[in-house]
């Protein structure tokens, strides 16, 4: 049958989407979950209307204060007027739900919305991304009924900013380790004591998601609300920082706080489940924000470029130059395509998109920051100078992959979330195979399942309903991905089995397969955007689609190169050097 976009598209949108069912956990098993993939998600017709409007409001706001964000930035603080700016345009109350006084965007929108103050400053951002992303998310995800009758009004006008109270001097990665601890009282309050560091928001927040242990030392934690001003809650002075200067940092302290036993937030001895729901559910503001950075800087770059004239042309005009350009574009496009297809997940209740979390937001946090670096050297030495807008960005987007989970610790988690279920199924295999003659009917069950995958992943036939219609270009895409999704399964297999339940001390091959997964899931999200693109949009959807290749043709490379890695490295001899300048406790060579 002859194939378009369309029938494609009509195929697709008769797929409902799986809710309880990964994208990414099936491309661990070599599985392309096309029904959660495609067609490419549309932005809600109401949030459409409410962003065109917020989104112009932000842009004609932050481009008058150019000269205060540039004061904020150099003096490490935005004045309070500026917040109280920030108030007034309901920026504090963009996901609160409109009975409660906010602006009920979907989480979508609300990515959207941190793109547009990304484009003009990452510390504006980073005050209403702290407050709305992590602060009081716990409040919208967990919070029962009277606590959210209490605190959202107050959140959503931002009378009361919110701030996320995670991270200890010793509990940073590790944030099951915090020190923070609520004993329960006889009247079943709580007297809570602690000390909170690099909290955003943390001198000017009335409202605090803070997270304590609940039992004896390695006991469970549990997550409540505390607000600044009760008796024994103070914050230490404002962190001077690389960048995102302007958002306020500073330590929080608990001595002896009594909280009233309404004030826990979710059940006793879930906190931790309670921090990683808020921090998944709030990655796309982190990735919309870094989506919108790239943007602003290539228009900056485009320009600076077009201006620019060395060897009597402008420079745009030398291949060099060319190459950052598309390059910053197609990386662009491809966060943008991941960034909002998370959203789509959540604003669609997936169950768990917990890895797709993590994998947009390691993406999206290290194209930008690769744009930043690009763009500088486009405006080269008027780069470097702090009148031009690249130095700024440089030093803000540095934080994106540090804070809400390093991209090291997302890498890990990525890789070993993929492969529990993959583990789980080896193991069922294992135990099937064993008890075969026992029970043919379980055993065969266990045993067709996995022979089927095997043989779809051999042959290609019966996985790609969706991909085998495209369009033939981006049929040609479909096909790297169809291609390189099996090496991964096998790479998976291949590790477990060698490895074992110790695969989770072999962070060199954990972080190559995540690093695959990722290229898989981004370009996946590529592809399926160029593909509706293509459709409904005639002037840039065959652009879109030659980025799609071109994403898909250095994926395929990137690929490659880590799954022959996997087998052939040089894990064993990075290992002995790193010990060697461990032991030495330094380079220990000099030419003379
Ligand atoms: C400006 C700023 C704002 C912040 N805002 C907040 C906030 O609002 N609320 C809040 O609770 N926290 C906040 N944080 C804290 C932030 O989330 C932590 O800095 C982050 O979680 C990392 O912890 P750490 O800095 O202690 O690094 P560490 O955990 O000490 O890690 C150091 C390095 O070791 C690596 N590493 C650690 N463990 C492993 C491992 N098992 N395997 C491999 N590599 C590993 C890390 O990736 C990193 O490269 C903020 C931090 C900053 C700088």
């Amino acid at each position: 049958m002859a194939v378009t976009p369309e029938t494609a598209a009509t195929a697709a949108a008769s797929m409902p989407l799986q809710r309880d069912h990964s994208v990414a956990k099936h491309l661990f098993f070599g599985d392309i979950l096309e029904q959660n993939l495609f067609p490419y998600p549309q932005i809600r017709a109401k949030d459409r209307e409410t962003l065109g409007a917020i989104v112009d409001a932000i842009d004609e706001f932050l481009r008058s204060k150019e000269k205060d964000l540039r004061t904020f930035d150099r003096e490490g603080e935005q004045s309070a007027d500026y917040v109280q700016a920030l108030r007034d345009m309901g920026l504090f109350g963009l996901i609160i739900g409109e009975e409660y006084g906010g602006l009920g965007l979907s989480n979508g929108a609300y990515a959207r919305v941190l793109a547009q103050t990304s484009a003009h400053d990452s510390a504006t951002s980073v005050t209403v991304g702290a407050h709305s992303s992590i602060g009081l998310k716990g409040l919208l995800l967990f919070g029962n009924e009277a606590q959210k009758a209490k605190y959202l009004p107050k959140l959503a006008s931002g009378e009361m900013i919110a701030a996320f109270c995670l991270t200890e001097s010793g509990a940073g990665s590790d944030a099951a380790s915090v020190k923070t601890h609520a004993k329960k009282q006889a009247d079943g309050s709580w007297l809570l004591n602690g000390e909170k560091i690099w909290i955003s928001n943390g001198g000017i927040a009335g409202f605090y998601t803070v997270f304590a242990r609940t039992e004896g030392e390695g006991g469970k934690m549990s997550a409540f609300i505390v607000e600044a001003g009760w008796p024994g809650v103070s914050h230490g002075h404002h962190e001077d920082k690389l960048g995102i200067r302007g958002s306020n940092t500073t330590t929080v302290a608990f001595s002896d706080v009594r909280v009233p036993a309404e004030c826990l937030l979710g059940e006793e001895g879930k906190g931790f489940k309670v921090a990683m729901a808020i921090l998944n559910n709030g990655r796309t503001g982190l990735g919309g924000g870094a989506v919108g950075g790239m943007k602003a800087l290539i228009r900056l770059a485009t320009q600076q470029a077009k201006d620019r004239k060395q060897f009597g042309k402008p420079i745009i005009e030398f291949g060099l130059v060319r190459e950052k350009i598309a390059q910053m574009t197609v990386d662009c496009f491809a966060a943008e395509s991941a960034v909002w297809m998370l959203a789509h997940y959540i604003d669609h209740d997936v169950e768990d998109y917990s890895i797709e979390a993590a994998m947009s937001k390691v993406f999206a946090s290290e194209a930008v920051q690769r744009a930043c670096y690009e763009s500088l050297q486009i405006a080269a030495g008027n780069g470097f100078m702090k009148e031009y807008p690249y130095e700024r960005p440089t030093r803000d987007t540095r934080i994106l992959s540090i804070f809400e989970g390093t991209n090291e610790i997302l890498r890990l988690y990525v890789a070993l979330s993929g492969l529990k279920d993959v583990g789980a199924s080896l193991g069922n295999l294992k135990e099937a195979l064993s008890h075969i003659f026992d029970d043919p009917i379980k055993g065969f069950g266990v045993l067709s399942g996995y022979a089927n995958r095997r043989a779809r992943q051999r042959t290609g036939f019966g996985t790609d309903r969706i991909l085998t219609q495209l369009s033939p270009d981006l049929r040609k895409v479909a096909s790297i991905y169809e291609k390189s999704v099996v090496e991964l399964a096998n790479a998976s297999d291949t590790l477990l089995k060698k490895y074992g339940k110790r695969i989770a001390d072999q962070q060199y091959q954990l972080k190559r397969l995540a690093d695959i997964a990722i290229d898989l899931y981004v370009g996946l999200c590529t592809l399926s955007r160029a593909a509706s693109l293509e459709k409904s949009d005639p002037r840039h959807g065959p652009m879109a689609a030659s980025i799609a290749y071109v994403f898909a043709k250095q994926a395929r490379r990137r690929i490659a190169r880590n799954v022959r890695a996997i087998d052939v490295n040089e894990d064993a001899r990075l290992e002995k050097i790193t010990e060697m300048v461990a032991n030495e406790g330094r380079y220990p060579w000099d030419v003379f």
